[in-house]
């Protein structure tokens, strides 16, 4: 049985926003888990893979401040993995976007020590946590 969401018309926009961002039917999402229990990252995480998505089918914008969706390293594990065909890291993406798309950088490139790094961490990280 399919379950009906009740959301709150001010948070109706931001689920809207994140589906338009991802192109993923977020509602579709039906809470299984699975995602949650095949993620590398999750652990790290303070909201879980399927605790972001339950966060954007109720229009809970404070997911945008959770540390999860930075941890997310679009493993795509969830992805292949979920029942209903979501892409999860679309999903994350799409949350960080919101964030670097007002041009904050989740990065800090003065406390990063740049010689320590692999040259291709540290481009992965640019394009990841730089808007
Ligand atoms: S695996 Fe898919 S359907 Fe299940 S909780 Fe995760 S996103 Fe939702
Ligand atoms: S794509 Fe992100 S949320 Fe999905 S399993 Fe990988 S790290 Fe976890």
């Amino acid at each position: 049985m399919t379950e009906v969401i009740h959301i709150e018309k001010k948070n109706v926009k931001f689920l809207q926003k994140v589906v338009e961002l991802s192109g993923e039917e977020v509602t579709m999402c039906e809470q299984c888990g699975i995602c949650t229990t095949s993620c590398p990252m999750a652990e790290e995480m303070d909201v879980s893979p399927a605790g972001i998505m339950r966060a954007v089918q109720i229009g809970d914008e404070s997911v945008v401040e959770s540390k999860a969706i930075w941890f997310c390293a679009s493993c795509f594990t969830c992805t292949v993995r979920c029942p209903r065909g979501i892409d999860l890291a679309k999903v994350t993406e799409a949350l960080r976007q919101l964030t670097l798309r007002k041009n904050v950088d989740h990065i800090d490139l003065d406390e990063v020590k740049k010689e320590s790094l692999p040259a291709i961490a540290l481009v992965s990280a640019l394009r990841k946590f730089t808007g």
